[in-house]
């Protein structure tokens, strides 16, 4: 299978992740499904009574619901970033995934806060020590109580050290869902002064430009109250405290498990990722003509538009 096919087949599988394509019926958990081709080629994922209508089975799957929410399609997606950001995204055609322990909030992939630590560790003990006794073959385990108490102990470490792991091994790349160009996330997210650009496109786009989709999931970040709550052992990347909840963030997330460097660029298809681009409603007259020039400078046909904060008003 080439590049491209394995590509749109990931894209697919990913905006038709919980329904049958064909009659609608929702995936229960550890359902088998069907991903393949029908009649006229077109990708389909099915359940089983609707099976017959896949002519060419590429692959079976069983469902697992995922960690976080996917926007709608047509979700309307911001970048704000200076104008050497944009400069880069031009020139290297590819988005720039930043390392989960690069980031400012120190609770990128965390579980809870400390304080709470404890709870988190005796609930986490307690399943381990009640999975260790009643293993899933349905018997019961020969260890002594002692020996389930340090199999626990040991598994629980691990599972410490894994929440480590994963913050040197994933890579976030952040978006801002909104409606409408945001005052705040100029200010936030940009120089706010003479040089920023935001970019402006959608969920369907971002999702069908990167051009590794495979194993780059996209979706929408839930806030805690992490004084109450905790993130989860599989959605603590897909989590952040309230505190954060005016970013409104749409992350694409990407695992890799070799890779220790801070960051990694992902090829990008620059014309369907990009729907047009702003500029900074604090920019001189001439910065426009720079982001038209650059954009002539790397062949791409994109609508540069004035910050809609610049119109002006009557009483
Ligand atoms: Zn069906």
């Amino acid at each position: 299978m080439d590049k491209n096919t394995e590509n749109l087949i990931s894209v697919f599988i990913d905006e038709n992740y919980d329904a049958c394509t064909e009659c609608g019926h929702s995936y229960r958990d550890d359902e088998e499904h069907f991903i393949g081709y029908g009649e006229n080629g077109d990708l389909k994922s099915s359940c089983n009574a609707c099976s017959s209508n896949i002519k060419v089975v590429l692959l079976k799957r069983e469902f697992y619901r995922r960690p976080y929410k996917v926007p709608r399609h047509d979700a309307v997606l911001w970048r704000y970033m200076d104008f050497s950001k944009y400069v880069s995204l031009l020139s290297t055609s590819s988005i720039y995934f930043a390392r989960s322990d690069t980031f400012e909030d120190h609770f990128e992939g965390a579980q809870g806060i400390k304080s709470n630590r404890e709870q988190w560790d005796r609930h986490h003990l307690d399943y381990l020590e009640r999975a260790i006794t009643y293993p899933p073959d349905g018997g019961k385990t020969a260890l002594t109580s002692e020996e389930i108490k340090s199999e626990a102990q040991r598994l629980l470490k691990q599972l410490h050290s894994s929440g480590k792991f994963g913050r040197e091994r994933t890579y976030i790349n952040c978006w801002h869902e909104n409606e409408h160009e945001s005052e705040a996330m100029w200010r936030l997210y940009s120089s706010y002064i003479n040089n920023a650009v935001a970019i402006k496109t959608t969920y369907k786009r971002l999702s069908s430009s990167l051009e590794e989709r495979k194993n780059i999931q996209i979706g929408m970040v839930e806030y805690l109250d992490f004084r109450k709550q905790f993130s989860g052992i599989n959605s603590a990347f897909w989590r952040k405290r309230k505190s954060f909840q005016h970013e409104r963030e749409v992350r694409a997330v990407y695992f890799e498990f070799e890779n220790k460097n801070l960051g990694i660029s992902i090829p990008c298809n620059l014309p369907t990722l990009i729907e047009a681009v702003y500029i900074s409603p604090k920019a001189p007259e001439w910065f426009k003509r720079v982001v038209d020039d650059v954009n002539i400078k790397y062949g791409l046909n994109i609508t540069v538009s004035e910050s809609e904060l610049n119109e002006e008003p009557f009483y």
